[in-house]
């Protein structure tokens, strides 16, 4: 890697990149942080933005965008049918991934509609390294079913592994003896597994998947939504892949895949999707859909400047100095919390820093929600907004009892080039804080609490007066500042 190293003391993460357009911040004083968390259910996806401090809540659709992707915004080509823009990406696409024909989709899931429409028969199964909400839903939704077989080392919170992503070759043999080919829609390899903590897979393990699939004719669906920070690790931890440019390790992913597809609000810094394929039969399988969910074949649900953004990101992405700016910010905060002793998911993967709700709060109970807990906490000590990925995200069963999820973690995610070094400061010294006030921290029930993706809408209240009491140290250790 080309990366710079510091001459005196330890090497910290550096800015590749000058700030030249800003967004005011308003942090506010605790007690108000305290009655906004209050207003919003203790619910932070229902924090108003103006009330948010750090926006760690997700990396979709809010990572800055290039002087070379506005620029090239202004001049896109508007049309209905046709458009040079349009043209633009699909040959950036054939660059990039080297594949022939692209569909376009107005974001990740839309994709995910048409894959599964297409290739899911009732029954089948679809084999992946580990499994997202929306890629989950639509597979269910087409009659199928999810099989989740990553490695054991996956949901080992503390591990040294540096590819959790990867899926267990022996289980995928295994499921195709017991269900035979023919039940197998695809097997679907997630980069940068997101529901793991952005968790990479290696050039390896794809190619002994591929090595499986080959034998018994199986297509292989990449999502390479988070593709940019798998492709970063694949540079930095793997062995035969060192003296690989970003572009060639792209080509050889994509070279074992037959289908790929993604979120460009993740992928190029921008927002909307597509599908790429080499293989015509399944491309105008995939095409009869786009039109009728999405748009004409020139757009599929994107405005022109939105594909420009895209051809312009996807191009950045090939830049090792701009897809290690998410990855160093992130093992920067991990690193800096596991110095302090504080619980958080290792090795450090992409999109965010994971804290472990199970153990910085172990006095809370999962039926207590210990990382829904932990993320209003922290809205109150910091302003910062994270997401909490534990038992509030899952869903209750037919008969009304609630599953308990393996990891209770709350996400701070890390939108690429948006925070500065001083700012993820302010975010460990908070976080640390909190952490030696843990005891302080309660629980949560559920006050409001919708049939569906509970997470998003739900409401919920702090079990005591737990909230005033949290204010109340702060303001004794911090005093009046904000
Ligand atoms: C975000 C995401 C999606 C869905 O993309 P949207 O653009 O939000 O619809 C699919 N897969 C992964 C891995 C993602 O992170």
């Amino acid at each position: 890697m080309s990366e710079v190293k510091f001459f005196y003391g330890e090497n910290i993460p550096l800015e590749m990149h000058k700030v030249r357009i800003v967004q005011k911040l308003n942090l506010l004083p605790v007690e108000h942080r305290q009655k906004a968390i209050t207003e919003a259910g203790n619910n932070t996806f229902l924090l108003k933005n103006r009330d948010v401090f750090m926006d760690m809540l997700t990396d979709s659709g809010v990572n800055a965008m290039s002087d070379k992707q506005m620029g090239a915004m202004m001049v896109a080509d508007d049309s209905y049918a046709g458009s040079e823009t349009f043209t633009r990406l699909e040959q950036k696409i054939v660059e990039i991934f080297n594949k022939k024909f692209f569909l376009p989709a107005h974001q990740g899931r839309a994709c995910e509609n048409i894959i599964s429409q297409v290739f899911i028969k009732p029954g089948q199964i679809v084999p992946m390294n580990y499994h997202f909400t929306t890629t989950k839903a639509h597979i269910m939704l087409n009659g199928g079913s999810v099989l989740e077989i990553p490695l054991d080392e996956a949901l080992n919170v503390n591990s040294s592994f540096p590819f959790k992503g990867n899926m267990d070759v022996e289980k995928l043999k295994m499921a195709v003896e017991k269900h035979g080919p023919g039940n197998i829609a695809f097997v679907r390899l997630e980069a940068g597994a997101n529901l793991i903590g952005g968790q990479p897979f290696s050039l390896e393990n794809m190619q002994e998947v591929r090595q499986v699939c080959e034998a018994f004719g199986i297509m292989i669906v990449l999502d390479a939504s988070l593709l940019a920070d798998n492709l970063y690790f694949i540079k930095t931890r793997e062995e035969q892949c060192r003296d690989m440019s970003i572009r060639e390790i792209t080509r050889a992913l994509s070279e074992l895949s037959d289908i790929i597809y993604f979120s460009a609000r993740k992928l190029g810094n921008a927002r909307g999707g597509g599908i790429c394929t080499n293989d015509e039969t399944l491309y105008m399988k995939m095409r009869e859909l786009v039109p009728l969910y999405e748009g004409f074949l020139t757009y599929g649900g994107m405005s022109v400047r939105e594909m420009e953004a895209i051809a312009v990101g996807l191009d950045e992405t090939m830049d090792e100095n701009m897809i290690n700016q998410g990855p160093q910010f992130i093992a920067f905060m991990t690193e800096e919390l596991l110095k302090k002793g504080v619980p958080v998911v290792t090795p450090p993967g992409g999109l965010g820093c994971h804290l472990d709700a199970m153990r910085f709060v172990e006095h809370i109970p999962q039926n207590e929600y210990p990382a829904g807990a932990l993320a209003a906490a922290l809205y109150i000590a910091s302003g910062i907004r994270g997401m909490e990925r534990g038992t509030m995200s899952e869903q209750r069963d037919e008969d009304g009892n609630e599953p308990f999820s393996d990891m209770e973690l709350v996400r701070l995610a890390v939108p690429r080039r948006v925070f500065t070094l001083s700012q993820i400061k302010y975010a460990l010294d908070r976080i640390c804080w909190l952490y030696e006030n843990r005891k302080l921290i309660g629980g949560l029930k559920f006050v409001s609490e919708p049939k569906i993706l509970r997470f998003f809408f739900g409401r919920l209240e702090a079990l005591s007066d737990w909230q005033t009491k949290l204010v109340k140290k702060f303001k004794e250790d911090i005093g009046d500042s904000l």
